[in-house]
């Protein structure tokens, strides 16, 4: 699309690319340049730019002055989703101010949602989202955090993510190893994902209570263990199991025990149970997340922010929780910009639960290798980048020979 502002890139790039590079590069403000904030407030978006990579799906916001902005979406049926973007959300985008964030988001979603209320809809809304709010950092050369109200903590901490996809993964043996791995390289919380899955509820045998011992045991005492059936049980089995992981494992959260499609069940086990409920990953909207609060009762909400209508929205979930008394403990299962997306909205929310998931970097080197860093963890800790935007600087032709067919 051509430039549709009614000024020219020249005079953008004249008036406030140095002051823009110079505020990024040394944090200093832009405060008396008034010309240079006259025209970072009226950058506009020219194109959506969508890569298909073999562990995620990258958007790239590039505005008519030349800046560019990173968002990610879940990478779950990357092509529909490509597709959704490219049909159904690029309309409402492109020509736009990027200041725009709450219309923009409001007409991508109600112009859609008769296609259902979550889902590749939302997934959509997610990777666009991220990049504006990536976009407004970078064009500010402030961290996008401060954008969304400050900072409450520098640092948080995370617990290792692996799954096991119901034991066909890898052994209770490999998972003990993999488990271990992440105490070793410093991490104080792990969580073993069953994977058990809706299809296969209640399995006879129930792999769940050799893969928990096997990974106990290689964790020790001192390293926190975490539990995610992943929708696997009913609620009389998940009570059970729940009660044995609380008093035999010292287990304290417990996620997605049962279906996410009888949120009635997950409250017969919220009432019975001790442990935290944790549930959200599967619940893309705010309206979703007020029922898992509502009706199945859970202690703690799950966002994606990759799935949840990214940013703008998981922050409208956050404060939801925050009038309800629900601590936030986002869904991230990718290094890279969904990480750097997640510690900005963690870092904005004074509701953030005691951990982020966190998936081994190790695991996605295909996309670690795209960006100038991979945030080291430390005494169980990511540090919250302070980089103008989300603190990240992806390198686009890696990106383009990333992309997969
Ligand atoms: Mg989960």
């Amino acid at each position: 699309m051509t430039n549709t502002s009614d000024w020219s890139r020249r005079e953008f790039v004249s008036t406030t690319a140095g002051a823009v590079a110079a505020a990024s590069l040394t944090g200093t403000s832009l405060a008396a340049q008034p010309t240079a904030q006259r025209a970072i407030g009226r950058v506009k978006v020219r194109e959506v730019r969508t890569f298909k990579l073999k562990q995620a799906l990258y958007v790239e916001v590039v505005t008519d002055a030349g800046v560019s902005g990173w968002g990610e979406c879940a990478p779950n049926n990357k092509d529909v989703v490509e597709t959704f973007i490219k049909t159904g959300i690029v309309k409402h985008v492109v020509g736009r101010s990027v200041w725009d964030g709450d219309p923009i988001w409001n007409d991508c979603y109600f112009d859609n949602s008769d296609l259902g209320p979550s889902g590749p809809l939302l997934n959509a809304i997610a990777g666009v989202d991220i990049a504006l709010w990536d976009l407004r950092g970078k064009l500010a050369g402030v961290p996008t955090w401060q954008l969304l109200g400050g900072k409450y903590r520098d640092r948080q901490k995370v617990y290792g993510s692996f799954g096991v996809d119901g034991g066909k993964r890898m052994t209770a043996e490999q998972a003990a190893k993999k488990a271990a791995s992440f105490a070793e390289r410093g991490y104080t919380a792990v969580k073993l994902r069953m994977q058990l899955r809706g299809r296969n509820i209640n399995p006879d045998p129930d792999p769940t209570i050799a893969y928990v011992k096997a990974v106990k045991a290689a964790i020790g005492p001192s390293v926190e263990l975490l539990v995610d059936i992943n929708n696997g049980y009913t609620a009389a089995r998940a009570i059970e199991r729940g009660r044995w992981l609380q008093e035999e494992m010292g287990v304290r959260y417990y996620e997605e025990p049962t279906s996410m499609q009888h949120l009635h069940e997950l409250a017969q086990v919220s009432d019975a149970l001790d442990l935290f409920i944790v549930a959200g990953e599967n619940e893309h909207s705010r309206w979703q997340h007020r029922d898992l609060i509502d009706i199945a009762k859970v202690d703690i909400l799950n966002p994606d922010v990759s799935k949840a209508g990214g940013v703008t929205e998981v922050k409208r979930i956050a404060a939801l929780g925050q009038a309800t008394s629900k601590r936030i403990m986002l869904h991230n299962t990718r290094p890279g910009i969904l990480t750097h997306a997640s510690l900005a909205v963690v870092a904005s929310i004074s509701n953030a639960a005691e951990y982020l998931e966190y998936s081994d970097p190790e695991d996605y080197a295909s996309l670690t290798a795209l960006s100038s860093m991979t945030l080291p963890v430390v005494e169980g800790h990511l540090r919250i980048p302070d980089g103008p935007g989300l603190g990240i600087e992806i390198d686009p032709a890696a990106v383009r020979r990333a992309v997969v067919a």
